[in-house]
């Protein structure tokens, strides 16, 4: 199925074309097709924000859309940044001053209370106006610095996910604490909260599909 991807996000974009090409949709996105809208995400949950931007762009591509709306939840910090991930330091998409606000927050936070979980829900609609809602999510804990590796985007380099991948599907412990940064893109899919969502999504779809007929 042609699939657009709802968001502006190229590390986003990146792995939702990767999971969802692997599942044998063809993917394209908002900006290729020329929209250029950024929706105003003013839920206050991963489901209610990923619906507005599913929504909105659906509207303006006429096709299937996907949307994600994700984030870091950390324990120390009662799940903040949560929902505001992307706008942590004040303004929005500022991978490296998040990054800088994170570690700042949590500096006087000993190991064994830096424990956190990525989220995501990922939003399928149809220009009907039917939709289906996914969440993934992915346990670890915040590391002391960054742990920078080839891949990633965001908070990557800061977060030890506890499992890691050994292909698309399977999962072993992370025991050498590699960072989501350091994974490669298929031990990141096989365990992220964006993978776990969509392979949840790709189970239900079939029976959503049908039943939206
Ligand atoms: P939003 O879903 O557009 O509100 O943005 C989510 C934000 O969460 C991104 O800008 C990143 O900072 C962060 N984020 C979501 N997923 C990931 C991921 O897989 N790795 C690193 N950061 C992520």
């Amino acid at each position: 199925m042609k699939i657009c991807a709802a968001t502006g996000n190229a590390g986003k974009l990146r792995e939702l074309r990767r999971i969802l090409e692997a599942q044998g949709h063809e993917v394209v996105s908002q900006k290729e097709l020329g929209i250029t809208i950024e929706p105003d995400e003013t839920g206050t949950t991963f489901e209610a924000n990923a619906l507005i931007k599913a929504e909105t762009i659906c509207k303006a591509s006429g096709l299937p859309t996907i949307a994600d709306d994700s984030g870091l939840c950390v324990d120390a910090l009662d799940g903040a940044p949560g929902v505001y991930s992307a706008r942590y330091c004040g303004h929005h998409g500022d991978d490296e001053a998040n990054n800088d606000k994170l570690l700042e927050k949590m500096k006087d936070v000993p190991a064994g209370q830096r424990g956190a979980k990525f989220v995501a829900a990922v939003c399928f609609i149809l220009p009907t106006g039917q939709h289906l809602t996914c969440r993934g999510e992915c346990p670890g804990r915040v590391a002391f610095e960054r742990l920078a590796g080839d891949y990633g985007f965001g908070y990557d380099p800061l977060f030890i996910p506890d499992e890691c991948g050994v292909g698309r599907t399977d999962k072993r412990p992370n025991s050498e604490g590699r960072s989501y940064a350091q994974l490669t893109p298929d031990e990141k899919d096989a365990i992220s909260h964006r993978g776990n969502a969509l392979a949840e999504m790709e189970k239900k779809l079939p029976e959503f599909l049908k039943k939206a007929e």
